[in-house]
Parts: C-alpha cells; sequence; structure tokens
C-alpha cells in the first residue's frame, strides 16, 4: 500500500520536483559530513590531536599557553580546510544530482518542443511517447489528440481539393465537348446546343454555391437566425412548392400532421433548406408510381420530422457514408439528376448547428427510405 502511494506521487510532476530539490540537498549534505569526518581522521594525528597531547604534556604556563594558541591555530585551520573541500565536494554532487534530475523532468518537455517543430513543418503523423508523470502524461495525451486531429484536418483537405477537382472536371468536359464539336461543325450553333451547354453551367454554378455553404457550415460560420416559429406552415410551404415536380414523376406526396401547431427553437430558412433537400432527394430517388410520406411527432423534447418514401433505398453499407461529402450510392445517377453528392453534408450540419440530428434508414435497396430531422422545441 505504501510503495502504491509512494509510486502514485512520484508520478506526479510537482512531487517530482520536490523530491528532486530534496534528493540535491541530502546529496550535498551528505557529502559535507563524509568529507569533513574523512579530513578529520587524515589529519587527526598530525593536527588536532597532536596539538591536545603537547597541551596536556604542558608544564609551566607560558608552555600551556603557547600550546594553546598552536591548538586553536590548528582547529581553525583544519575547520577551514576540511570544510572548503566538503563544500566544494558537495556543490559537485549537488550540482550533478540537479542536472540528472533536471534531465529526466524536462526530456519529456524537449520531446514535445522537437515533435511540435516537425508538425509545424508538416509531418502531422508525429507523436510523442506517454511519460510516466501524470501531469505530462495528460499534456502528452492532449498533444498525440491535437496532431491527429491536424492529420485528418490535412487528410479532409487533401480529399476534398481532389473531390472539388473532380467534380468540376465533369461540366467542364461537357462544355469542352460542345465547344469543340461546334467548332468542327460537328454540332450546330443553336438553341438546343445553347441550351445543352447552359445545363453545364448551371451545374457548375449549383456546385460552387454548394461548396460555399458548404465551407461555411462546416466551419460553423453560417448565420443562423434562431427563433420560436411554428414548424407545420414551413413544412406545408416546402410540400407546396415541391409537389408539381413530385405530380410531374407521378408520385404521391402526402402530409401526415397530427398537430394544430408545433412551435421549435430553430431558423425557420434553414428549416426549409433542409426540407428541400430531404423531399428533393425523396421524389429524385423514388421511381415512378411511388410515394413520399412526410410526418411530425415529438419525442423527446423534440419535433420530429420525418421524410419517407418508398423508393430505391440505400444499401446498408452505403448508409454510414451517405452524409459524407461528395459520397453518392450511385455516381452516375445521381451526378445525371445535377446531384452534387453534398445536400445531405450541408442539411445534418444545419440541424447540429440549430441544435437537433438528421439520421438515415432504410432496409436496403428497393425498400425505400426514412430521414429523420429532429428540431428542439420551444419551451
Ligand atoms: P445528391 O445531390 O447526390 O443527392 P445528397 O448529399 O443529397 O447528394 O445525397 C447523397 C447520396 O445519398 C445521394 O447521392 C444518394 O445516393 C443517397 N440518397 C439521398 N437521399 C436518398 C433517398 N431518399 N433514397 C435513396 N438514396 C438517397
Amino acid at each position: 500500500m505504501k510503495i502504491w502511494s509512494a509510486t502514485k506521487l512520484w508520478r506526479q510532476l510537482r512531487w517530482r520536483i520536490i523530491s528532486s530539490h530534496l534528493i540535491i540537498v541530502i546529496a550535498g549534505v551528505t557529502i559535507l559530513l563524509l568529507a569533513t569526518e574523512t579530513i578529520q581522521i587524515l589529519t587527526g594525528s598530525a593536527g588536532i590531536q597532536a596539538r591536545v597531547q603537547a597541551l596536556a604534556e604542558a608544564q609551566t604556563s607560558q608552555l600551556v599557553e603557547a600550546a594553546a594558541t598552536k591548538l586553536l591555530t590548528t582547529f581553525r585551520q583544519t575547520l577551514f580546510i576540511s570544510l572548503s573541500i566538503a563544500a566544494l565536494g558537495a556543490i559537485i554532487a549537488g550540482l550533478f544530482t540537479a542536472i540528472l534530475l533536471t534531465r529526466l523532468i524536462l526530456q519529456p518537455l524537449e520531446q514535445i518542443t522537437r515533435s511540435s517543430r516537425r508538425i509545424a513543418n508538416g509531418h502531422y503523423d508525429e507523436r510523442i511517447p506517454i511519460p510516466n508523470s501524470d501531469e505530462l502524461a495528460m499534456m502528452a495525451l492532449n498533444f498525440n489528440q491535437m496532431a491527429e486531429a491536424l492529420e485528418q484536418t490535412e487528410q479532409r483537405r487533401i480529399a476534398l481539393i481532389g473531390n472539388v477537382s473532380h467534380e468540376l472536371r465533369t461540366p467542364l468536359t461537357g462544355i469542352e465537348g460542345y465547344l469543340e464539336a461546334m467548332m468542327d461543325g460537328v454540332l450546330p450553333s443553336d438553341t438546343e446546343t445553347y441550351a445543352q451547354m447552359y445545363q453545364e453551367v448551371r451545374r457548375l454554378r449549383r456546385l460552387t454555391d454548394d461548396l460555399q455553404v458548404l465551407s461555411r457550415v462546416e466551419a460553423g460560420q453560417i448565420p443562423l437566425t434562431i427563433d420560436v416559429f411554428d414548424v407545420l406552415p414551413v413544412l406545408e410551404r416546402v410540400t407546396a412548392q415541391l409537389k408539381p415536380q413530385a405530380m410531374a414523376q407521378c408520385l404521391e406526396l402526402e402530409t401526415e400532421i397530427s398537430h394544430q401547431d408545433l412551435n421549435v427553437c430553430a431558423d425557420s430558412d434553414r428549416t426549409a433548406q433542409v426540407l428541400v433537400n430531404l423531399i428533393g432527394n425523396a421524389i429524385r430517388y423514388t421511381p415512378e408510381d411511388g410515394c413520399i410520406t412526410v410526418s411530425v411527432t415529438v419525442k423527446q423534447q423534440m419535433a420530429q420530422i420525418s421524410v419517407h418514401d418508398t423508393g430505391i433505398g440505400i444499401p446498408p453499407d452505403s448508409l454510414p457514408y451517405i452524409f459524407e461529402r461528395f459520397y453518392r450510392v450511385d455516381s452516375s445517377r445521381s451526378r445525371s439528376s445535377g446531384g452534387s453528392g453534398i445536400g445531405l453534408t450541408i442539411s445534418r450540419h444545419l440541424a447540429w448547428a440549430m441544435g437537433g440530428e438528421l439520421t438515415a434508414a432504410s432496409e436496403g435497396p428497393g425498400k425505400g427510405s426514412t430521414f429523420l430531422f429532429t428540431l428542439p422545441l420551444a419551451r
């Protein structure tokens, strides 16, 4: 038990520093005592002892006085020499112990300095070993966590550049193709060709707009106007806006609302933006004669909006990734319909920023999908 508590104390930096000072003092004093004792022994026969002997053997008072003076002088000299040598020994021993202990304590700090310099130079895989002192171990752990976060940010940055250039390339290649075909006289310079080119330009514009929103939403810089409002009229407005699109694809768009009103605390425009994305996706990924149902319930102090469709569904291995930037289950299908693959990423960040959540569920391909969007209820 005692050993355990001593080890525990030694693991704390403050006790290490206190003990190291104590060790230095003890080492110094020990050397001082040992040196004084040794010098006394070495000079004993020729020094003080001989003078004491002479004093004891003195016959007259003059001889006693002379022997006493010599004894005093010899005593002073011996004390001065032994103390000087012992002090020198103690200084050297103390210095040596101090250097050793300081190195022991400073080693992890030097390691952190070296590693942070390496990270600053772009070596994001740098990690430091965990020292066995509690405070330093905590610092090393935090340092390693920071290094890992930086590494992930760097990886995301590289992936983002790759994805963005890939996404930009598709519409640009299209426009280039139309222009080349027109220059070679393969395609006529008529309204139809311009309309097709215009579609590609619009896709580019949508992508750049989405990217701008994404970067701001991910950085937590999207301005939100958080207010108490009734979510039901917002839902009705969005469904009314998207109904023609659903009807054009022979889809039924239903709402199931059992409340008179449902006040939430969020940003109404951003709420509408998320709903447009979810219902728009449901329309996009549901084949003809399918059905999309939007319902609202209350669960655990949250308003829960569910967008369910009878569409193509999502395979279980794709479900964990659909909220990631640029992830598409079937890239050719999404791309041809103009999807950038970042709508859900933006929606989830918006839901989080408003204190809500956005999740997806599907029983698999062909079995439809359900998206749950929650918002905090107004108190
Ligand atoms: P996109 O613009 O490609 O639709 P999103 O971020 O909105 O991008 O969606 C990401 C991917 O999630 C889509 O490409 C699609 O594969 C899948 N997805 C989203 N909503 C649905 C849905 N209702 N049914 C099936 N798959 C969906």
